[in-house]
């Protein structure tokens, strides 16, 4: 395995092999890699002929107050970890050349998609999170391209995305992967304390519990009220967002069919650690 930081080097290293006819898979990460991200890398490993993974702390994604200072950064376990994959390149650009000019002129808008759940809580995520995937698709030029459903969202914008822009690029979601006790795995969850770690199950069991209720015929309202319920017992838990959409569009759904897919999705403070994860309540 080669890192490799500058976009310079990696299109010398990649065109030829591309040229000779390998497939390429790309999988996009900020680092402080789990087995979240080792679960996409390996997907993207055996799909593909070479495997690059970048990382990359893209600051246009990050609002301001948010984490992007105190992001874990822990680049030597990154490469043990991806090299014991089976990954080939890892991209490690700097900001400047990811972004050389002092001020970007060309900006993403993203309409519909970004006005619920993430969207709303963070404004300006998903365009920091589109400019970033883009330059980071024309820069590795992949076949295919590997994101994890933990960020249900960022899955339709970037799917969204692709087709629209005519990216000849397969995006491949991955299943969300969780620690034993049921927390989905995040770079986010160093940041808890051992009682905030504890009361993070909230978001897992919830979500558990909501597709039990779902699969047993309760109605829309009454999730929402088991959410309310499970809110009392988790005082140092609080709510950004709860929401049920369709897992095709998200768009709102108004009553529980399997036909729309419906998909639970919740974002919480624990503390100043804000935790996202989602769950399909009702599979075909
Ligand atoms: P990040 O480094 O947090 O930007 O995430 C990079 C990629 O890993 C994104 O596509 C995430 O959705 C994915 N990812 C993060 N956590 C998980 C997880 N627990 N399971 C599966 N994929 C994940």
């Amino acid at each position: 395995m080669i890192t490799i930081n500058t976009i310079r080097e990696l299109r010398d290293t990649l065109g030829p092999l591309r040229r000779s006819g390998k497939s390429v898979g790309f999988v996009p990460t900020m680092g402080a890699l789990h087995e979240g991200h080792a679960s996409l890398a390996r997907a993207s490993v055996k799909d593909n002929d070479i495997t690059v993974a970048s990382i990359f702390v893209n600051p246009t994604q990050f609002r301001p107050g948010e984490d992007l200072d105190k992001y874990p950064r822990t680049l030597a376990a990154d490469q043990a970890m991806l090299e014991a994959v089976g990954v080939d390149f890892i991209f490690a650009p700097e900001k400047r050349d990811i972004y050389p000019f002092e001020v970007d002129e060309i900006l993403f808008g993203i309409r519909s998609l970004n006005g619920m759940l993430c969207g709303t809580s963070r404004p300006g995520h998903f365009e920091g999170v589109v400019q970033v995937v883009s330059k980071l698709f024309n820069i590795v030029q992949p076949d295919r391209a590997y994101f994890g459903m933990k960020d249900f969202q960022q899955v339709v914008v970037i799917k969204r995305m692709v087709e629209e822009l005519f990216f000849p690029i397969e995006v491949i979601p991955c299943p969300i992967v969780r620690e034993v006790d049921g927390l989905a795995m995040s770079s986010r969850n160093v940041y808890l304390n051992a009682e905030e770690r504890k009361q993070a199950l909230f978001l897992s069991r919830t979500l558990s519990q909501l597709k039990e209720e779902a699969r047993e015929g309760q109605s829309l309202a009454a999730l929402q009220a088991r959410v309310e319920a499970n809110l009392a017992k988790y005082p140092l838990v609080k709510l950004d967002y709860f929401d049920v959409r369709s897992a095709i569009d998200l768009t709102e759904v108004k009553s529980l069919s399997r036909e729309q897919e419906p998909v639970a999705l919740i974002a919480a403070f624990l503390g100043s650690t804000r935790l996202i994860d989602n769950l399909p309540l009702l599979e075909k």
